[in-house]
């Protein structure tokens, strides 16, 4: 006891805190879908890390790469282009839709979306920025602004020209009918009247999550996105789908534009991409790299194109689709819906289930026919499944529930799905004693 005190004090006194509270465990190890800490207990991590260790954590194929890279070639001069970079780009272009085959291989959402944004406002000639209310797109200065779920308020003035879109919120839009029907086509074109009314004329880009993962596992309706892509056609823009979570096969597609039958001219891909290590790829069309080449783009980071975590997402590449884990993703995830449906029928305050594949939100309200947010007591389920042995996430924003997130490694197995099932459901069992 006295060691961890020591260890909680030092995390206090010499750590920036985030904004949020530290989860209350000390983890020591991780490996496949487990995580122990330092009493040995056992948590199962339905979070994937965050949202990230596709393939679970320690797989014995990342750890061998890692290992021959670090001895072999970890980090060189980030103009010089290594066999990993080209590996991982052809890699990709097989996955993807002729012509989106342009990578640069970066760290982190944060910075792939910079490199998008910046893309997009070079290509169009504009710099209005289009997002979702409830979007996340990381924590820079230009991904932050067209962030509006989390972390705008305390830094000045935004970037210009950063305009919201209701998030398509089935669940509680007002767009809703009595009948239930949700009219989300009239919503999004009274949000683009009033997007029209506020642009000076210089739209570049809409940037979208295909899933909204921190604003509480929104899926999209279907012809949504269609219909978003229409509108940035008519008006000049680009469309930059950001697949940092859903990328790499997690919701069952091997990217989740592919189920909406769209095709982004700018995708940016992060945390699964590099299965837990810091890689992210921003990809764009021929056509909008060599249009920004003519206008001088420069973008230039000290990882740009780092062998090491190329050659890792190339090994993630060849492992999803080897052992099939798109499919697996479809499979598994019609398990766990199938076990968070069954909990919300023994349990009315999981208002919503909703998600795709292994992706997947229940919001927990404290009556299903008002859907007044139960946030507190979404916090309290959560904290109880940490303490009987399953790390999953709550989200909370203003005038939504909080909702689970539940995002498990690909490699999770059908005993390991059950066995969070049933620990999630002797939570809610306790918390509503
Ligand atoms: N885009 C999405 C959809 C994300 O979920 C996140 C991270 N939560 C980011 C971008 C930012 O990524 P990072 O934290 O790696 O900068």
């Amino acid at each position: 006891q006295e060691e961890k005190n020591a260890f909680w004090k030092a995390a206090d006194n010499k750590l920036i805190r985030y904004g949020g509270s530290w989860a209350n465990v000390i983890v020591e190890r991780a490996q496949g879908t487990a995580m122990w800490d330092s009493d040995g207990n056992k948590i199962l991590d339905f979070t994937s890390g965050q949202m990230s260790s596709l393939l679970g954590h320690g797989h014995p194929e990342i750890v061998q790469v890692v290992s021959n890279y670090m001895a072999n070639l970890d980090h060189i001069f980030s103009a010089m282009v290594t066999k990993p970079n080209v590996d991982l780009a052809l890699a990709l272009s097989s996955l993807l839709p002729p012509g989106l085959d342009r990578c640069m291989f970066l760290s982190t959402g944060s910075e792939t979306n910079e490199c998008a944004l910046k893309l997009a406002k070079m290509y169009t000639g504009g710099h209005e920025v289009v997002s979702l209310s409830a979007s996340y797109h990381g924590m820079t200065h230009g991904a932050g602004a067209a962030t509006f779920s989390v972390g705008r308020k305390g830094y000045g003035p935004q970037l210009p020209g950063n305009f919201v879109l209701p998030v398509p919120y089935a669940y509680r839009s007002p767009f809703r009918h009595p009948d239930g029907s949700y009219d989300w086509k009239s919503e999004l074109d009274y949000g683009w009247d009033l997007i029209d009314r506020q642009s000076t004329g210089a739209l570049a880009c809409v940037i979208i999550e295909p899933i909204i993962s921190t604003g509480g596992i929104i899926t999209l309706p279907p012809g949504y996105l269609k219909e978003m892509k229409s509108h940035c056609e008519r008006r000049g823009m680009v469309l930059i789908i950001d697949e940092a979570q859903t990328g790499m096969g997690r919701t069952g597609d091997m990217f989740a534009f592919e189920h909406e039958g769209v095709i982004p001219d700018i995708l940016t891909l992060s945390k699964t991409l590099g299965a837990g290590l810091p890689l992210g790829a921003t990809i764009c069309t021929q056509e909008i790299e060599s249009v920004c080449h003519e206008k001088g783009f420069f973008y230039y980071t000290t990882h740009l194109n780092d062998p090491l975590v190329c050659a890792v997402g190339a090994k993630v590449c060849e492992i999803v689709v080897r052992d099939n884990l798109v499919g697996e993703a479809k499979r598994k995830g019609k398990l766990l819906e199938e076990g968070l449906k069954n909990l919300q029928k023994k349990y009315p305050c999981i208002g919503d289930v909703r998600g795709r594949g292994l992706m997947m939100g229940i919001e927990i309200v404290l009556d299903p026919i008002t859907k007044i947010p139960g946030d507190e007591l979404g916090t309290s389920i959560s904290a109880r499944c940490m303490e009987t042995g399953l790390s999953c996430n709550v989200v909370q924003l203003k005038g939504m529930g909080g909702t689970f997130r539940i995002a498990p490694p690909l490699t999770i197995t059908d005993e390991e799905i059950s066995e969070g099932i049933a620990i999630m459901d002797a939570a809610f069992d306790w918390a509503l004693k």
